[in-house]
Protein backbone atom coordinates (compact mmCIF):
# COMPACT_ATOMS: atom_id res chain seq x y z
CA UNK A 1 0.00 0.00 0.00
CA UNK A 2 1.18 3.52 -1.06
CA UNK A 3 1.54 6.25 1.41
CA UNK A 4 0.19 9.50 -0.22
CA UNK A 5 3.98 11.66 -0.15
CA UNK A 6 3.94 14.18 2.26
CA UNK A 7 2.97 17.81 0.68
CA UNK A 8 0.04 15.81 -0.82
CA UNK A 9 -2.01 15.06 2.36
CA UNK A 10 -4.77 16.89 3.71
CA UNK A 11 -4.58 19.87 5.73
CA UNK A 12 -6.56 20.64 8.69
CA UNK A 13 -8.37 23.61 7.78
CA UNK A 14 -10.66 23.75 11.12
CA UNK A 15 -12.61 21.09 13.58
CA UNK A 16 -16.02 21.41 15.20
CA UNK A 17 -16.33 19.24 18.77
CA UNK A 18 -19.56 18.05 18.18
CA UNK A 19 -20.54 16.02 21.59
CA UNK A 20 -20.60 12.71 23.32
CA UNK A 21 -23.03 11.23 20.22
CA UNK A 22 -22.12 10.12 17.16
CA UNK A 23 -22.39 12.72 13.81
CA UNK A 24 -24.78 10.18 11.11
CA UNK A 25 -23.97 12.94 8.18
CA UNK A 26 -22.03 16.00 7.41
CA UNK A 27 -21.69 18.48 4.56
CA UNK A 28 -19.65 21.08 3.47
CA UNK A 29 -22.12 24.58 2.94
CA UNK A 30 -22.02 25.57 -0.95
CA UNK A 31 -19.56 28.96 -0.90
CA UNK A 32 -19.64 29.67 2.89
CA UNK A 33 -17.10 28.31 5.70
CA UNK A 34 -19.76 26.02 7.18
CA UNK A 35 -20.87 23.08 7.12
CA UNK A 36 -24.60 21.15 8.42
CA UNK A 37 -24.57 17.70 10.44
CA UNK A 38 -26.61 15.47 11.60
CA UNK A 39 -26.53 13.29 15.24
CA UNK A 40 -27.77 10.77 17.12
CA UNK A 41 -28.74 13.26 19.53
CA UNK A 42 -31.62 14.23 18.09
CA UNK A 43 -30.55 17.48 16.31
CA UNK A 44 -29.44 19.11 13.14
CA UNK A 45 -26.94 22.15 13.28
CA UNK A 46 -25.60 24.38 10.91
CA UNK A 47 -21.99 25.06 12.20
CA UNK A 48 -20.51 28.64 11.39
CA UNK A 49 -17.04 30.12 11.17
CA UNK A 50 -16.62 33.20 13.41
CA UNK A 51 -14.07 35.70 12.86
CA UNK A 52 -11.83 34.05 16.03
CA UNK A 53 -11.75 31.03 13.77
CA UNK A 54 -14.03 28.78 15.69
CA UNK A 55 -17.21 27.44 14.24
CA UNK A 56 -20.25 27.51 16.19
CA UNK A 57 -24.04 26.34 15.38
CA UNK A 58 -26.46 29.44 13.85
CA UNK A 59 -28.82 26.69 13.34
CA UNK A 60 -29.47 24.13 16.60
CA UNK A 61 -32.79 22.44 15.42
CA UNK A 62 -34.15 19.24 17.36
CA UNK A 63 -36.53 16.00 16.69
CA UNK A 64 -38.23 13.62 18.62
CA UNK A 65 -35.90 10.75 17.80
CA UNK A 66 -32.63 10.50 16.24
CA UNK A 67 -31.02 11.88 13.12
CA UNK A 68 -30.06 8.93 11.03
CA UNK A 69 -29.28 10.10 7.51
CA UNK A 70 -28.56 13.75 6.01
CA UNK A 71 -28.95 15.09 2.42
CA UNK A 72 -28.44 18.74 1.54
CA UNK A 73 -28.01 20.84 -1.39
CA UNK A 74 -27.47 24.31 -2.61
CA UNK A 75 -30.86 25.99 -4.13
CA UNK A 76 -32.26 28.66 -6.03
CA UNK A 77 -32.59 30.71 -2.55
CA UNK A 78 -30.39 29.18 0.18
CA UNK A 79 -29.91 25.31 0.76
CA UNK A 80 -32.65 22.27 1.06
CA UNK A 81 -31.74 19.97 3.69
CA UNK A 82 -33.48 16.52 4.02
CA UNK A 83 -32.99 15.09 7.55
CA UNK A 84 -34.14 11.36 8.00
CA UNK A 85 -35.15 9.91 11.56
CA UNK A 86 -34.53 6.41 13.17
CA UNK A 87 -38.64 6.23 13.48
CA UNK A 88 -38.86 6.61 9.99
CA UNK A 89 -39.44 9.95 8.75
CA UNK A 90 -37.70 11.97 6.78
CA UNK A 91 -37.64 16.03 7.63
CA UNK A 92 -37.54 18.69 4.53
CA UNK A 93 -35.97 21.69 5.65
CA UNK A 94 -35.43 25.26 3.81
CA UNK A 95 -32.03 26.97 5.20
CA UNK A 96 -31.79 31.03 4.07
CA UNK A 97 -28.98 32.38 2.47
CA UNK A 98 -27.36 34.12 5.14
CA UNK A 99 -27.83 30.58 7.17
CA UNK A 100 -30.29 31.88 10.26
CA UNK A 101 -33.52 30.48 9.70
CA UNK A 102 -34.06 26.64 8.88
CA UNK A 103 -37.57 26.53 7.84
CA UNK A 104 -39.44 23.31 8.18
CA UNK A 105 -41.26 22.30 4.66
CA UNK A 106 -42.60 19.39 4.79
CA UNK A 107 -42.74 15.41 6.36
CA UNK A 108 -42.40 12.43 4.49
CA UNK A 109 -43.90 9.13 6.13
CA UNK A 110 -41.25 7.09 3.83
CA UNK A 111 -40.50 4.30 6.40
CA UNK A 112 -41.12 2.51 9.68
CA UNK A 113 -37.54 2.41 11.08
CA UNK A 114 -34.26 4.12 10.50
CA UNK A 115 -33.49 5.78 7.20
CA UNK A 116 -30.03 4.89 6.26
CA UNK A 117 -29.54 7.00 3.06
CA UNK A 118 -30.76 9.73 1.62
CA UNK A 119 -30.18 11.34 -2.34
CA UNK A 120 -32.06 14.33 -4.01
CA UNK A 121 -32.75 14.66 -7.33
CA UNK A 122 -33.68 18.04 -8.29
CA UNK A 123 -33.98 17.63 -11.95
CA UNK A 124 -37.14 15.28 -11.62
CA UNK A 125 -38.27 16.56 -7.93
CA UNK A 126 -37.87 13.72 -6.46
CA UNK A 127 -36.83 12.01 -2.95
CA UNK A 128 -34.51 8.47 -2.67
CA UNK A 129 -34.30 6.78 0.49
CA UNK A 130 -33.31 3.96 2.00
CA UNK A 131 -34.41 2.48 5.56
CA UNK A 132 -33.75 -0.71 7.63
CA UNK A 133 -37.27 -1.73 7.08
CA UNK A 134 -35.77 -3.12 4.26
CA UNK A 135 -37.47 -0.57 1.81
CA UNK A 136 -36.30 1.85 -1.31
CA UNK A 137 -38.59 4.08 -1.56
CA UNK A 138 -39.01 7.46 -3.90
CA UNK A 139 -41.33 10.43 -3.48
CA UNK A 140 -42.32 13.90 -5.39
CA UNK A 141 -40.24 16.99 -3.47
CA UNK A 142 -43.31 19.09 -5.06
CA UNK A 143 -46.41 16.49 -3.81
CA UNK A 144 -44.95 15.33 -1.24
CA UNK A 145 -46.96 11.90 -2.90
CA UNK A 146 -45.22 8.60 -2.63
CA UNK A 147 -44.26 7.37 -6.08
CA UNK A 148 -43.25 3.93 -5.96
CA UNK A 149 -40.95 1.38 -3.37
CA UNK A 150 -39.50 -1.63 -4.04
CA UNK A 151 -39.04 -4.08 -0.83
CA UNK A 152 -35.33 -5.78 -0.47
CA UNK A 153 -34.70 -9.08 1.29
CA UNK A 154 -32.22 -6.77 3.91
CA UNK A 155 -31.96 -3.88 5.75
CA UNK A 156 -31.25 -0.74 2.85
CA UNK A 157 -28.50 0.95 3.90
CA UNK A 158 -27.49 3.06 0.44
CA UNK A 159 -28.93 4.56 -2.40
CA UNK A 160 -27.48 6.35 -5.96
CA UNK A 161 -29.23 7.58 -8.95
CA UNK A 162 -28.16 7.91 -12.72
CA UNK A 163 -30.18 10.67 -14.69
CA UNK A 164 -29.54 9.69 -18.04
CA UNK A 165 -31.42 5.69 -17.53
CA UNK A 166 -33.64 7.05 -14.93
CA UNK A 167 -31.66 3.84 -12.81
CA UNK A 168 -31.94 3.78 -8.64
CA UNK A 169 -29.19 1.57 -7.14
CA UNK A 170 -30.16 0.52 -3.14
CA UNK A 171 -27.46 -1.20 -1.49
CA UNK A 172 -28.80 -3.78 1.59
CA UNK A 173 -27.03 -5.70 4.23
CA UNK A 174 -26.69 -9.41 2.52
CA UNK A 175 -24.28 -7.49 0.15
CA UNK A 176 -27.14 -6.93 -3.08
CA UNK A 177 -26.95 -4.04 -5.34
CA UNK A 178 -30.52 -3.75 -6.45
CA UNK A 179 -30.89 -1.75 -9.82
CA UNK A 180 -34.42 -0.91 -10.61
CA UNK A 181 -35.80 2.01 -13.61
CA UNK A 182 -37.91 4.41 -11.67
CA UNK A 183 -40.58 6.18 -12.96
CA UNK A 184 -43.90 8.01 -11.77
CA UNK A 185 -45.86 5.58 -10.98
CA UNK A 186 -43.55 2.47 -9.80
CA UNK A 187 -40.40 0.98 -11.33
CA UNK A 188 -38.75 -1.69 -13.58
CA UNK A 189 -36.58 -4.20 -12.67
CA UNK A 190 -33.26 -3.67 -14.50
CA UNK A 191 -30.76 -6.17 -12.37
CA UNK A 192 -29.24 -7.02 -9.41
CA UNK A 193 -25.36 -6.55 -8.87
CA UNK A 194 -23.91 -9.57 -6.88
CA UNK A 195 -20.35 -8.53 -5.97
CA UNK A 196 -19.58 -8.11 -2.03
CA UNK A 197 -19.81 -11.29 0.27
CA UNK A 198 -21.16 -9.07 2.76
CA UNK A 199 -23.20 -5.93 3.78
CA UNK A 200 -22.37 -2.82 1.77
CA UNK A 201 -22.46 0.60 3.07
CA UNK A 202 -21.64 3.02 0.75
CA UNK A 203 -22.04 3.96 -2.61
CA UNK A 204 -20.99 6.48 -4.96
CA UNK A 205 -21.55 7.41 -8.68
CA UNK A 206 -19.39 9.18 -11.67
CA UNK A 207 -22.67 10.74 -13.43
CA UNK A 208 -20.11 11.23 -16.22
CA UNK A 209 -18.98 8.50 -17.03
CA UNK A 210 -21.90 6.70 -15.77
CA UNK A 211 -19.62 4.49 -13.59
CA UNK A 212 -21.17 2.82 -9.76
CA UNK A 213 -18.79 2.47 -7.03
CA UNK A 214 -19.89 0.12 -4.04
CA UNK A 215 -17.87 -0.44 -0.85
CA UNK A 216 -18.61 -3.27 1.26
CA UNK A 217 -17.58 -5.19 4.89
CA UNK A 218 -15.75 -7.45 2.45
CA UNK A 219 -12.70 -4.91 2.84
CA UNK A 220 -13.58 -4.03 -1.00
CA UNK A 221 -14.75 -1.45 -3.60
CA UNK A 222 -16.50 -2.75 -6.57
CA UNK A 223 -16.32 -0.43 -9.68
CA UNK A 224 -19.56 -1.36 -12.21
CA UNK A 225 -19.49 -0.26 -15.62
CA UNK A 226 -23.43 0.66 -15.55
CA UNK A 227 -23.13 2.85 -18.55
CA UNK A 228 -21.36 0.37 -21.40
CA UNK A 229 -24.21 -2.32 -20.56
CA UNK A 230 -22.16 -4.56 -20.67
CA UNK A 231 -21.61 -5.50 -17.34
CA UNK A 232 -18.16 -5.57 -16.99
CA UNK A 233 -16.94 -4.81 -13.36
CA UNK A 234 -14.14 -4.74 -11.19
CA UNK A 235 -12.40 -4.37 -7.94
CA UNK A 236 -10.49 -2.00 -5.97
CA UNK A 237 -8.53 -3.48 -2.39
CA UNK A 238 -6.13 -1.91 -0.61
CA UNK A 239 -8.36 -1.49 2.57
CA UNK A 240 -7.78 -3.48 5.93
CA UNK A 241 -10.77 -2.94 7.00
CA UNK A 242 -15.00 -2.55 6.75
CA UNK A 243 -15.12 0.34 4.11
CA UNK A 244 -17.33 2.88 5.80
CA UNK A 245 -17.47 5.76 3.16
CA UNK A 246 -17.07 6.85 -0.53
CA UNK A 247 -17.53 9.95 -2.39
CA UNK A 248 -15.71 10.50 -6.24
CA UNK A 249 -15.44 13.52 -7.87
CA UNK A 250 -16.21 14.06 -11.47
CA UNK A 251 -13.03 16.99 -11.65
CA UNK A 252 -10.40 14.90 -10.73
CA UNK A 253 -11.26 12.01 -11.48
CA UNK A 254 -10.25 10.42 -8.02
CA UNK A 255 -12.13 8.58 -5.49
CA UNK A 256 -11.58 8.73 -2.11
CA UNK A 257 -12.48 5.79 0.39
CA UNK A 258 -12.45 5.40 4.45
CA UNK A 259 -12.78 1.95 6.07
CA UNK A 260 -12.60 0.86 9.46
CA UNK A 261 -9.09 0.37 10.06
CA UNK A 262 -8.90 4.31 10.17
CA UNK A 263 -7.43 4.95 6.60
CA UNK A 264 -8.50 6.91 3.98
CA UNK A 265 -8.08 6.03 0.58
CA UNK A 266 -7.13 8.07 -3.09
CA UNK A 267 -7.70 6.44 -6.40
CA UNK A 268 -6.77 7.32 -9.38
CA UNK A 269 -10.10 6.14 -11.60
CA UNK A 270 -8.44 7.62 -14.87
CA UNK A 271 -5.67 5.04 -14.39
CA UNK A 272 -6.77 2.25 -16.98
CA UNK A 273 -7.84 -1.36 -14.88
CA UNK A 274 -8.66 -4.93 -15.96
CA UNK A 275 -11.96 -6.85 -14.76
CA UNK A 276 -11.61 -9.14 -12.42
CA UNK A 277 -11.12 -12.59 -13.58
CA UNK A 278 -13.47 -15.60 -13.28
CA UNK A 279 -12.30 -17.90 -10.89
CA UNK A 280 -11.38 -21.44 -12.72
CA UNK A 281 -13.34 -24.27 -11.32
CA UNK A 282 -11.12 -27.18 -11.56
CA UNK A 283 -10.96 -30.57 -9.48
CA UNK A 284 -6.89 -30.38 -10.06
CA UNK A 285 -4.50 -27.81 -9.18
CA UNK A 286 -3.84 -26.48 -12.88
CA UNK A 287 -0.32 -26.18 -12.56
CA UNK A 288 0.71 -29.39 -11.07
CA UNK A 289 -2.74 -31.84 -10.73
CA UNK A 290 -2.57 -32.51 -7.45
CA UNK A 291 -6.10 -32.82 -6.82
CA UNK A 292 -8.50 -30.72 -4.80
CA UNK A 293 -9.50 -32.54 -1.16
CA UNK A 294 -12.96 -33.11 -2.56
CA UNK A 295 -12.34 -34.89 -5.64
CA UNK A 296 -12.52 -38.34 -4.00
CA UNK A 297 -11.91 -40.02 -7.08
CA UNK A 298 -8.74 -38.22 -8.27
CA UNK A 299 -7.76 -38.37 -4.89
CA UNK A 300 -7.77 -42.49 -5.15
CA UNK A 301 -6.51 -42.48 -8.47
CA UNK A 302 -3.52 -40.53 -7.75
CA UNK A 303 -3.11 -41.61 -3.92
CA UNK A 304 -2.26 -38.41 -2.67
CA UNK A 305 -3.83 -36.50 -0.30
CA UNK A 306 -5.91 -33.70 -1.45
CA UNK A 307 -5.19 -30.10 -0.45
CA UNK A 308 -6.85 -27.03 -0.76
CA UNK A 309 -8.09 -24.92 -3.67
CA UNK A 310 -6.71 -21.53 -4.10
CA UNK A 311 -6.72 -18.54 -7.47
CA UNK A 312 -4.67 -17.21 -8.60
CA UNK A 313 -5.68 -13.72 -8.76
CA UNK A 314 -4.08 -12.30 -12.04
CA UNK A 315 -5.21 -15.34 -14.01
CA UNK A 316 -8.02 -17.17 -12.42
CA UNK A 317 -6.18 -20.13 -12.08
CA UNK A 318 -7.03 -22.86 -9.23
CA UNK A 319 -3.49 -23.71 -7.81
CA UNK A 320 -2.78 -25.32 -4.82
CA UNK A 321 -0.89 -23.95 -1.94
CA UNK A 322 2.67 -24.80 -2.83
CA UNK A 323 1.70 -23.37 -6.84
CA UNK A 324 0.72 -20.04 -5.28
CA UNK A 325 2.95 -19.09 -2.43
CA UNK A 326 3.79 -16.15 -4.02
CA UNK A 327 2.53 -12.30 -3.23
CA UNK A 328 2.43 -9.38 -4.91
CA UNK A 329 0.24 -6.50 -5.51
CA UNK A 330 -1.18 -5.79 -9.00
CA UNK A 331 -2.67 -2.03 -9.72
CA UNK A 332 -3.88 -2.84 -13.17
CA UNK A 333 -6.27 -5.09 -11.71
CA UNK A 334 -6.90 -2.87 -8.77
CA UNK A 335 -4.61 -5.03 -5.89
CA UNK A 336 -2.99 -2.16 -4.19
CA UNK A 337 -2.19 -4.77 -1.33
CA UNK A 338 -0.51 -8.39 -1.98
CA UNK A 339 -2.80 -10.91 -3.63
CA UNK A 340 -1.80 -14.53 -4.09
CA UNK A 341 -0.50 -15.58 -7.02
CA UNK A 342 0.79 -18.11 -9.48
CA UNK A 343 4.62 -18.96 -10.06
CA UNK A 344 4.01 -18.07 -13.66
CA UNK A 345 2.27 -14.92 -12.85
CA UNK A 346 4.25 -13.45 -10.74
CA UNK A 347 7.47 -13.65 -12.49
CA UNK A 348 5.90 -11.97 -14.90
CA UNK A 349 5.36 -9.19 -13.60
CA UNK A 350 6.92 -5.73 -14.49
CA UNK A 351 7.48 -2.82 -12.14
CA UNK A 352 5.49 -1.05 -14.32
CA UNK A 353 2.66 -3.68 -13.50
CA UNK A 354 3.62 -2.92 -9.61
CA UNK A 355 3.17 0.69 -9.96
CA UNK A 356 0.33 1.64 -7.69
CA UNK A 357 -2.77 3.58 -8.90
CA UNK A 358 -3.89 4.49 -5.27
CA UNK A 359 -2.49 5.66 -1.88
CA UNK A 360 -3.28 5.84 1.56
CA UNK A 361 -3.09 8.01 5.07
CA UNK A 362 -4.10 6.79 8.25
CA UNK A 363 -6.53 9.19 9.79
CA UNK A 364 -6.48 8.14 13.15
CA UNK A 365 -9.72 7.95 13.71
CA UNK A 366 -12.49 6.07 11.75
CA UNK A 367 -14.69 8.26 9.09
CA UNK A 368 -17.86 7.65 9.18
CA UNK A 369 -19.51 10.11 6.51
CA UNK A 370 -17.60 12.62 4.31
CA UNK A 371 -18.35 15.03 1.60
CA UNK A 372 -15.81 16.83 -1.15
CA UNK A 373 -16.99 20.25 -2.06
CA UNK A 374 -15.26 19.92 -5.56
CA UNK A 375 -15.25 24.11 -6.12
CA UNK A 376 -12.96 24.84 -3.12
CA UNK A 377 -10.99 21.42 -2.85
CA UNK A 378 -11.92 20.90 0.76
CA UNK A 379 -13.22 17.60 2.27
CA UNK A 380 -15.46 17.13 5.57
CA UNK A 381 -15.18 14.44 7.61
CA UNK A 382 -17.26 13.18 10.15
CA UNK A 383 -14.99 10.92 12.29
CA UNK A 384 -16.04 8.43 15.60
CA UNK A 385 -13.29 10.82 17.70
CA UNK A 386 -16.29 13.22 17.86
CA UNK A 387 -15.26 16.01 15.78
CA UNK A 388 -15.75 17.14 12.28
CA UNK A 389 -13.07 18.59 10.20
CA UNK A 390 -12.53 20.24 7.49
CA UNK A 391 -9.50 20.02 5.02
CA UNK A 392 -8.28 21.21 2.51
CA UNK A 393 -7.14 18.28 -0.26
CA UNK A 394 -6.29 20.37 -3.48
CA UNK A 395 -2.65 18.78 -3.36
CA UNK A 396 -3.77 15.46 -2.73
CA UNK A 397 -6.62 15.77 -5.52
CA UNK A 398 -4.52 16.85 -8.17
CA UNK A 399 -1.94 15.36 -8.21
CA UNK A 400 -0.55 11.62 -7.93
ZN1 LIG B 1 -0.09 -27.12 -7.61
ZN1 LIG C 1 -1.63 -16.85 -12.53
Amino acid sequence: MASIPQGQRPELLGRVETGKDAVTGVFAIANEEAVISTSEDKTVKVWVKRDNGQYWPSIIQSFEASCSALEYGPDSDGHFAFIGLSNGQIHEFHLSTDLNRFEKKRVYQSHSSRVTSIKVVPKHNWILSAGRDKRFQWSCTRTGRDLGSHDALAWCLAVEYDETSKYGFVADYSGVITVLRLTESGFASVTTLKGHTSSVWALAYDSERRILFSGGFDQTIVVWDIGSQKGTAYELTGHNGKIRSLAYSTITRKLISTSEDGMLGVWDMDAEREETTEWGGSNVCEKCNVPFFWNVKGMWDNKTIGVRQHHCRKCGRAICASCSDQLSTYPRMGFEKPVRMCQDCHSSLTTDDRSPMASFINMKSIVTSLHLVHTLGHMVTASEDKQIKIWDVNPMMMNH
